[in-house]
């Protein structure tokens, strides 16, 4: 458990964990240290060369903006300070550790590689200094690395990863931790409260931007709103909340786009607003802490929530996915396409296949997807269009409000038949058997392509020649065929 307070003055580096409740590396901090900062450090241009897109990094910015407030209450003062890229992190926390005296920093882990890099970079810096680095496992269940095999080997099939993780869950008690203790302002204030000048051009302080120097925010509306999603920790806890109230509907329903059916947690756990454990112990609770069978939707979502977490662990034991590589690495010799007027048509929601053409334009103007149309906005661009999954995975990428390297990486390569579990690549999504089956009123057609809205639900899912809709874009069928040759022929 946490260690009694013995450390005179801790620094907090908050990064995809902006909460204050469950918060490992916060709450440590708070227990083991007299005084606490946090400290977030932007780093535009790294963000931006990995495509982390502006919804993404809006909603991060407007939820340490919350968080700020929360820490406040609690006397932990929070810094913003902006680096262009990860290289300059390390020198940056090294003249804060040095000009507030800080004793000990904490973080939690990230996965991917260049973050892998990074904290390797810290750590190595600051233990020289004499600063002890903490970090915490907190953005998955389990350590990434604690679910193996009977031979020690890293599982690259979800089904025996999950059986393995719940075996390993099962016998304890998901717990979650409180709010760091309050810090009694007399130890904290006189040496905290200021701006601090760190090297020339970079301030540390207590002001965050509305604007990064080289990245535009998104705008938030009046109502706060990011396009239509409200930021921060109480916003997400009161969505977990809701879903649990209908939680046993999840997998009946969570196949349907039409319907409001999933959780929409997805850029909570990403940004850090809400954890993994909350989620999990939620389902446990209305799953009367059962991990498998009793209720259909709580044992359902569960299994979700451990795809994010297979696909987290797989990134530290695999990190050729983190350097653009396919899983399955026979699949580099697929002669991919690279028709930029194709891709762009499929960017745009004009292919002329119209649940395509829904989904895309959902993406483009909410900056979120639903999972069903993910796999068949994917499986056409990379099976039906032969095109790069890369290609799709960037675009994703850049436009997603819940954009997770992790998930989206595992979800495009699945996707594609390049990755780990793959659907044999001989099963290629069908658009309008899909759109039949799981949208089969036209309902979610008909609210992103108007153009469709007077057509029968019949007719709305391969329509006939209508004004103002393009033309199918391919010969979706003999795409499909020419897919599964080329997948054939690998050798
Ligand atoms: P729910 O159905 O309520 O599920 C709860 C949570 O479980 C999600 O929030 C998510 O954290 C996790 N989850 C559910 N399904 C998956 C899955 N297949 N893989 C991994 N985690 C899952 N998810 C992201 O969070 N970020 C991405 O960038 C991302 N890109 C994707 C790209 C492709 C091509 C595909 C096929 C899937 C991608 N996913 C991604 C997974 C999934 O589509 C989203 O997590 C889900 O749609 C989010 O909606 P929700 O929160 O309502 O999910």
């Amino acid at each position: 458990m946490s260690r009694p307070v013995t450390l005179p003055r801790g620094l907090v580096w908050l990064r995809s964990d902006l909460r204050l409740n469950d918060n490992s590396a916060l709450y440590q901090a708070s227990v083991q240290c007299k005084e606490v900062a946090a400290v977030f450090i932007a780093c535009p241009d790294t963000w931006q060369s990995q495509d982390e897109g502006n919804p993404l990094v809006t909603f991060r910015i407007a939820c340490l903006r919350e968080l700020q407030d929360g820490l406040e209450e609690r006397n932990i003062p929070l810094y913003f300070v902006e680096v262009p890229t990860f290289a300059q992190v390390p020198g940056v926390l090294q003249q804060i550790v040095e000009r507030l005296n800080i004793n000990a920093l904490y973080a939690n882990a990230e996965y991917p590689l260049n973050e892998l890099r990074r904290d390797n970079a810290v750590k190595d810096l600051l233990t020289n200094e004499g600063v002890q680095v903490q970090f915490y496992s907190d953005r998955t269940l389990l350590p990434p690395g604690a679910v193996r095999t009977g031979g020690g080997e890293p599982y690259k099939v979800f089904t025996p990863f999950k059986r393995a993780l719940i075996q390993l869950c099962a016998d304890s008690e998901v717990k979650t931790l409180p709010k760091p203790r309050k810090i009694s302002t007399r130890e904290n204030e006189a040496h905290w409260r200021k701006w601090l000048s760190l090297s020339e051009g970079q301030k540390l302080s207590q002001k965050i931007p509305t604007q990064l120097s080289t990245y535009s925010i998104d705008k938030i509306d009046d109502a706060g709103l990011i396009k239509g999603w409200q930021a921060g920790e109480k916003a997400a806890l009161k969505r977990l909340k809701k879903f649990g109230g209908k939680i046993s509907a999840y997998q009946a329903e969570r196949d349907f786009p039409a319907l409001d059916s999933t959780s929409c947690l997805s850029p909570y756990l990403n940004s850090g607003a809400v954890s993994i454990r909350q989620c999990i112990a939620m389902a446990l609770d209305m799953n009367e802490g059962r991990w498998l069978g009793g209720d259909d939707g709580a044992a359902c979502w569960i299994s979700e929530l451990i795809w994010r977490e297979f696909y987290t662990h797989l990134l530290v034991d695999f990190p050729r996915l983190s350097k653009g590589r396919p899983f399955k690495q026979e699949t580099d010799q697929i002669p991919w396409s690279y028709n930029k007027d194709q891709f762009e048509r499929w960017t745009l929601g004009e292919t002329g296949v119209p649940i395509v053409d829904a989904a895309m334009r959902q993406l483009n103007e909410t900056a979120w997807m639903h999972n069903r149309l993910r796999m068949i906005v994917a499986s056409f661009l990379s099976k039906n269009m032969l095109i790069d999954w890369r290609w799709g995975e960037r675009y994703f990428m850049q436009r997603l409000i819940d954009a997770d390297f992790a998930s989206n990486n595992g979800g495009w390569q699945w996707t594609a038949s390049t990755g780990t579990d793959a659907a044999p690549y001989f099963r290629v999504f069908n658009p309008y058997s899909q759109s039949q089956r799981f949208d089969p009123n036209g309902d979610f057609i008909r609210k992103f392509v108007p153009e469709l809205k007077e057509l029968s639900d019949k007719a709305i899912h391969d329509p006939p020649p209508t004004q103002g809709y393009p033309q199918v874009i391919c010969d979706v069928g003999a795409g499909r065929k020419r897919a599964i040759e080329v997948f054939a022929n690998l050798k």
